[in-house]
Order: C-alpha cells, then structure tokens, then sequence
C-alpha cells in the first residue's frame, strides 16, 4: 500500500499537524490503493504561512527569472511522465494510454504555452503617448489558495500554478482528496525545480477542511478554483468575508448544434467525444441537438457507436473508457439514467447496471438518451458520465433557444458546413467557447465559460491575466 502522509511546505517535505487518514480507492478495483493525510487547521495555517513569508521576495524576483523557474519545472516535469500517468490511472480511473497521452500531455503543454505567454506578456509599459510619465504595472495579486477536482488533475494544476507561479504569486494546492497521488509527484517536480522556500506549497484535505479554511483564510488574498457549481457557490460565500477574489471554473451542459449538412463523421466524433474520460468533462458535449430532417438517422448511428464502446480496467492498454471515479458518482449516474427512464426519455444504448462481465469497480455502460426534450433532468443536469442525450430542432432560432436554455455557458458545438452559419452562431451561443466541426482550440486559447460555469479564464496569456493586479502609477520617469 503505498504511503503519501506528508505535505509540502516551505520547500520541505513535513508530517501533518492536525492530519487524519484518508484511504485513495482505485475506482477499477473498489480497492484501497494509497493512504494520504487530510490536513486540518493548523496545516493549513503553516502552508498559508509560508507563502505569506515568500511572496515579497518571489513578486519582486524579474519576470525573466520567474520563467526560468518555469522552465525548470517544465523540464522537470517531462521526466516524471511515467509515474504521473500510472497515479492518474490508479486513482481516478483514466485507462493508461489516456492517461499517458491526453492527462499528462495537458500539462506538458500548459507549461510550454505559459513558457511562450510569459515571454510575450507586457508586465510594465507606458499608458500611451498623451501620458508619458504613466506607466502601467502588472504584479501578483498574492498568496493563492489552488483548488484543483479529480478528472483532468494534471490539466488543472499546471493551468494554475503555472500561471500563477510565472506571474509572481506564492500559493498553496489543494488538490482533490480522490486524485492526490498525481498531485505529490507534481509536488516533487516543484521540490526539483529549486524554487524559493515557500513560494509553492501542497496540503491534502477535503473540501469541508482544508478547502472552506484556505477559501475563509484572511492571509489568502485569491482562490483560483475548478469543480463543481455547488462548491464554486460555497467559495465564493466563505471568501466574501475577506473580499478576496475568486476564480471559478465550474461545470457544463455543452449542447452540440448537428446541422443536416454536417459532414458524415459529425455524428460519429461528438458521440466519442463524450465518451472520453468516462464522460468525466465540464466540457462535454452532453447534449446532442440534431436537426429534424438528420434525427432518426443521427439516433441510429449514435446508439451503435455508443455500443461498440468499450469499457474496462484503466490498467489495461486499450482505447477503452475506464470506470467513473467512485461510488457516489456511480450512484448519482444511475440515478439521473433512471430519471431520464421515468421521464420519458427513449433509451437506445446502454442503460442501468454495470456493463456485461464487469461486477466490481464504478463502471458504467455507455448510454444513450434519444427524444429527450431540453425540461427533462437528464438534458439540464450536468451527468458526469458516459450518458449522452439527444434532443432535436427544426430550424436555426430552436437550436440556438435550445443551446442556450440551460444554467451552464462553457462550451458549445456546432457542426456545418455552412461557413456563415458557423460563425452566425458562434456569436449567439452564450458560452465562453465554442467549438466547431472538431476543430481543437489551439494553444493559448483562453478556456472557461459564463453563468454557472464560472467567471475565469485559464491557459496562455489570458491565464497569466487572471493572476495579476493592474496598477497605475503617474509620476514615472522614463530615461
Ligand atoms: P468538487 O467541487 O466536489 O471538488 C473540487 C475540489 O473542490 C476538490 O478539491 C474538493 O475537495 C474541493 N471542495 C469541495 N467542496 C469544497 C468547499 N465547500 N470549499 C472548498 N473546497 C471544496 O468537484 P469534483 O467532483 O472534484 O469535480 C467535478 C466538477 O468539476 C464537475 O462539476 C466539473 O464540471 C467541474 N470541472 C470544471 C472545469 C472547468 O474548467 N470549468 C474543469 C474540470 C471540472
């Protein structure tokens, strides 16, 4: 069994204050896999302590050689690939060669894009030629309180303490208490990469400890937090008090706009994509909404990719989808699929139980919903797992009113071959991104959303901007 007790503060390794043991579940196994310490007051204090003491020094430190530091953390980073793929595996579910690729592979190129953003970044200029003597600085906000979920660990803590690192903040992570072991070997990375005591620091916890005390904390001066609305709501009312700022990155309800004239494979790419991670992304395509005249045929050919889906173990090679990752999920999953069941939705792939030949580990069958209308729980509630709805529309204006009738704004889709139409659209859909055809976004793009989905944006140079005051200064001499 392995043993990961300690926290990492002020640039040292050191056993937990107020710590209680915390067994991580292998979701494949519904075995123990590793016993970590959920910190508590007193732990966090030490962590918030020591990055209060670091950031004088670390805010004053030149921009250059905060990227220099980020460039030993990237190069650290690449070689601990292996034993960060193999802790994601095991603790949240994520099949290896997922993990491997897509988990890990976030990270190495968050890293690399905050590389390029902090060269580019204008962290001291001139107002402008009517101003001379202005002068326009940005500096870190402060100490920082990371609060990372489980489904794209790696994705989510490099999207934050590297932004927040290069911009000249100190910090504390607390990652989530189902995917921490990936976390302490980020923890090594940072130890490796000889940073300033203090200026990164991990502590263990749960939401209810750790995080409501860093969230509460006076010496917190920003939380930087992704996961769910419900927690993001929490958060926000707990650093009220304080008047710190929150960044949330919450969930999503993305519906994916399928014209008649979408291209053959639409169909096809969007059901895999909400397959991927087990359906365990805020930015899933969740809802499918077809136009009339392509329903039947897009039901049809959804159902038999969903069947052919494979599931299983995430230690086994594959393209498989692993299992989702606890128990609580797996019941909230079965609860929403039987709820789409009594509200009459038409179930065409999947549904309730475990897949065939699989009777222990959180597995779920990939599941299709067809004829669900956009009022049923299944097409407003964020699911969180391979379970895909399809709703249809007859024209333009319907789609848009479907996409847009929903609490969440973080990713929308459409597929057309209609340029004009594309970017018609993309302009109407109140989300913070919107993806099209199956184009990826490219690197540095800004990634977050609206409404319920939170109010930060994350990666490149959006990210670093989300990490710094601005300040104005009148009076400035320039030589
Ligand atoms: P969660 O909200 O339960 O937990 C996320 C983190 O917050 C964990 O570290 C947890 O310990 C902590 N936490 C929980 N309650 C807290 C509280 N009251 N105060 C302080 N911290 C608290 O979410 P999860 O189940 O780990 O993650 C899944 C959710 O994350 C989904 O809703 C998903 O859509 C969302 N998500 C959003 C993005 C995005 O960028 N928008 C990315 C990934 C995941």
């Amino acid at each position: 069994m392995i043993e990961k007790k300690q926290f990492y503060i002020n640039g040292a390794w050191v056993n937990p204050i107020a710590g209680t043991d915390h067994s991580v579940i292998d979701p494949s196994t519904e075995e123990a896999c590793a016993v970590i310490s959920l910190g508590g007051q007193a732990d966090t204090d030490a962590a918030v302590a020591a990055a209060k003491a670091a950031l004088p020094g670390w805010m004053a430190t030149p921009p250059e050689e905060r990227i220099a530091a980020l460039e030993r953390i990237y190069a650290a980073y690449k070689t601990r690939t292996e034993d960060l793929a193999s802790a994601i595996s095991m603790e949240m579910g994520a099949p290896v060669a997922l993990s491997k690729t897509a988990q890990v592979g976030t990270g190495i190129n968050h890293l690399k894009n905050f590389i390029k953003a902090a060269k580019d970044f204008q962290w001291d200029f001139p107002l402008g030629d009517h101003a001379p003597n202005d002068r326009i600085i940005h500096e870190a906000v402060g100490v920082c309180a990371l609060i990372t979920p489980w489904n794209w660990p790696m994705n989510q803590i490099t999207l934050k303490v590297g932004a927040a690192l290069v911009a000249g903040n100190t910090m504390v992570l607390k990652p989530s208490e189902e995917s921490p072991l990936n976390a302490v070997i980020f923890a090594e990375i940072m130890d490796a990469a000889d940073l300033p005591p203090g200026v990164f620091n991990l502590v263990n916890g749960d939401g209810v400890g750790v995080g409501s005390q860093l969230s509460a904390h006076k010496d917190v001066d920003m939380v930087s937090f992704t996961g769910s609305t419900r927690a993001g709501i929490a958060i926000s009312k707990s650093a009220a008090d304080s008047l710190k700022r929150v960044h949330l990155e919450l969930g999503g309800k993305g519906a994916n706009l399928i014209f008649a004239d979408a291209d053959d494979k639409a169909v096809k790419r969007s059901v895999l994509h909400i397959m991927n991670n087990t359906g365990q992304s805020c930015n899933a395509p969740s809802r499918m909404v077809v136009e009339s005249s392509r329903y039947d045929a897009a039901v049809e050919e959804a159902a038999a990719v969903a069947a052919k889906v494979e599931v299983g173990p995430s230690s086994v090679e594959g393209r498989h989808i692993g299992p989702v990752v606890n128990e609580t999920q797996w019941n909230k999953i079965q609860d929403l699929i039987q709820k789409g069941i009594d509200e009459g939705a038409r179930l065409v792939a999947g549904g309730l139980g475990r897949p065939e030949g699989l009777n222990k580990g959180f597995y779920v069958r990939p599941t299709v919903f067809a004829d669900v209308t956009n009022d049923m729980t299944i097409a407003r509630e964020e699911i969180f797992g391979p379970v895909l709805s399809i709703l249809k529309f007859e024209n333009e204006a319907e789609a848009v009113q479907i996409a847009n009738d929903t609490p969440y704004g973080l990713t929308n889709y459409v597929q057309s071959v209609d340029d004009d139409r594309r970017q018609r659209l993309a302009r109407q859909l109140r989300s913070g991104m919107v993806e099209m055809n199956g184009q990826p976004r490219g690197a540095g793009a800004p990634f977050g959303g609206m409404k319920a989905s939170g109010n930060g944006r994350e990666a490149g140079a959006w990210g670093i901007h989300d990490f710094v005051e601005v300040k104005a200064v009148s009076g400035w001499q320039t030589a």
